[in-house]
């Protein structure tokens, strides 16, 4: 081994340390520590998070991985090494970028407008959140302009959460499941439609998670490599593709929420423990494209997880484990986990409603970023926006513009990703009939591990070795189109 690369290792593993201990620290906080104990954990993360920090934006560290990527030990590195050194160089080229004062202030204020957006949500009052969001955003461009001069913000933005993306794509896309998807919402909500909450009952915790134990195992999570934990809001978080781990949260009156957010994290789990393991410990070993990523939870919860087949092996165990479900049959818990119905909030909308709150947000970005829009007049355009696409009026802005914490955070750009794996799915979904057949057969017959195995082969393995339109290329041989996704949701819902 050359002198750089052993140098190079070298700190790379200081670093996964640090990491890992960051990593393992935020894990704690949010499954297990108690509320007193919050500030010492908050106290050591920043220590280690700032010991990670100045390791790998120092003027050290980035020579050496300059050297390295220009000297003969390059070639000689392990794939996933050499995508480790040309993504962190990379990386720390455009940061080098930003001014020091600059990114100060920045966080800054992220952290002053984390907590205004708290308690503007909390009092439904805009008006504290928008000087902040205006700063946001008018500080957001600077930076991009800063790290990618040149490049136009917005698509800089789309880069940093799905890498290869860009605006002329999603526009598109979104154009034509936009066009396809006003009039069949229309045509589905003119039909008559299923009782709502049926399962109303009291469901003990301790069963929900025995239900969870069991939907891990149905669709394939490895408990060998991994754990589950509980917490507020349901997360997954890796170390390494052998010790992934998923939470949960239990709610008495609703037995169905925990069994979705279980094959949900269950999904970005199974993509993160089965990626090659000659990849396990570089920075190829989980795939940071958060379409993609979310392309693999969706597909088990929504694809596999919203059919009929899917619970044919399991539902008479969940009944079983869960008594007040024994009055339910199975087609009527399908018919209750598929109602689609215009809601206010987007993390509890169903799958067809769902494209519509992602359209709506990124065109408020467009407004934003390219349009000009005034950050006064974004909550106007929010209602204007939700009445023409859901056909109501929020009550009040907690309901509408404030629900999400992502603009808080200066997280512009994120919302495509979601709807970008769903429309993946549609592709994907096309990609594996043609080579497994009829996936309804399968499921029903027990063979998840099957289509299990056909992700596992097509998607999981790379990591994040290929990036987003790569996969597609490879998978699907032909370009990103919403049509499968129209055509999904047409079979199933008319
Ligand atoms: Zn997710």
């Amino acid at each position: 081994m050359g002198k750089l690369t052993e140098e190079f290792l070298k700190k790379w593993e200081e670093l996964g340390y640090y990491r890992r201990a960051c990593t393992l620290l935020s894990w704690d906080m949010y499954t297990a520590t108690p509320r007193g104990g919050h500030p010492g954990m908050a106290d050591a993360m920043t220590f280690f998070g700032t010991k990670a920090f100045e390791l790998s934006t120092s003027d050290a560290f980035y020579h050496l991985l300059k050297e390295l990527k220009d000297s003969g030990e390059y070639d000689a590195l392990s794939e996933g090494m050499r995508f480790t050194v040309r993504t962190m160089l990379r990386d720390l080229e455009k940061d080098r970028r930003i001014p020091k004062e600059f990114y100060r202030d920045y966080l800054a204020l992220q952290s002053k407008s984390m907590r205004s957006w708290e308690e503007a949500k909390r009092s439904s009052d805009y008006s504290l959140f928008g000087p902040d969001l205006d700063g946001l955003i008018r500080m957001t461009k600077e930076k991009c302009g800063f790290t990618d001069p040149g490049k136009e913000p917005y698509n800089v933005l789309i880069d940093l959460y799905e890498e290869g993306m860009d605006t002329d794509t999603i526009d598109r896309v979104f154009a034509q499941l936009k066009e396809g998807l006003l009039p069949m919402l229309e045509q589905i909500l003119a039909k008559p439609q299923p009782k709502s909450r049926i399962y109303e009952g009291t469901y003990d915790p301790d069963a929900q998670k025995k239900v969870q134990q069991l939907l891990l195992e149905y669709i394939g999570f490895s408990f060998e490599n991994g754990t589950v934990g509980v917490s507020e809001h349901p997360f997954t978080t890796s170390f390494s593709p052998r010790d992934v781990r998923v939470t949960n949260h239990y709610y008495e009156h609703d037995p169905i929420s925990s069994m979705f957010s279980a094959i949900h994290e269950g999904g970005h789990a199974i993509f993160d423990q089965n990626v090659d393991p000659a990849l396990a410990d570089t920075a190829a070993q989980e795939c940071p494209y958060m379409g993609l990523h979310e392309s693999q939870s969706r597909f088990f919860e929504n694809i596999l997880g919203r059919r009929k087949s899917f619970w044919v092996p399991v539902y008479p165990k969940i009944q079983e484990l869960l008594p007040d479900l024994q009055d339910i049959s199975l087609d009527e818990f399908v018919q209750e986990i598929n109602h689609v119905q215009c809601t206010p909030i987007r993390t509890q909308a169903d799958e067809v409603t769902y494209c519509l709150h992602i359209i709506l947000r990124y065109e408020m970005e467009q407004e934003i970023f390219r349009g000009g829009a005034k950050v006064e007049d974004l909550p106007r355009l929010w209602n204007e926006k939700t009445k023409q696409y859901l056909h109501f009026v929020p009550e009040n802005d907690a309901q509408g513009i404030l629900q999400d914490m992502h603009w808080s955070d200066a997280s512009f750009g994120y919302f495509p990703s979601y709807l970008l794996g769903s429309i993946y799915d549609g592709m994907f979904l096309d990609a594996m009939r043609a080579d497994l057949g009829d996936i309804d057969s399968l499921l029903e017959n027990g063979q998840i591990a099957v289509v299990r195995g056909w992700l596992n082969e097509k998607i999981h393995r790379f990591g994040a070795l290929r990036l987003p339109g790569e996969v597609i290329k490879e998978v699907c041989g032909r370009p990103l189109d919403a049509e499968p996704l129209l055509r999904y949701f047409r079979e199933k819902y008319l």
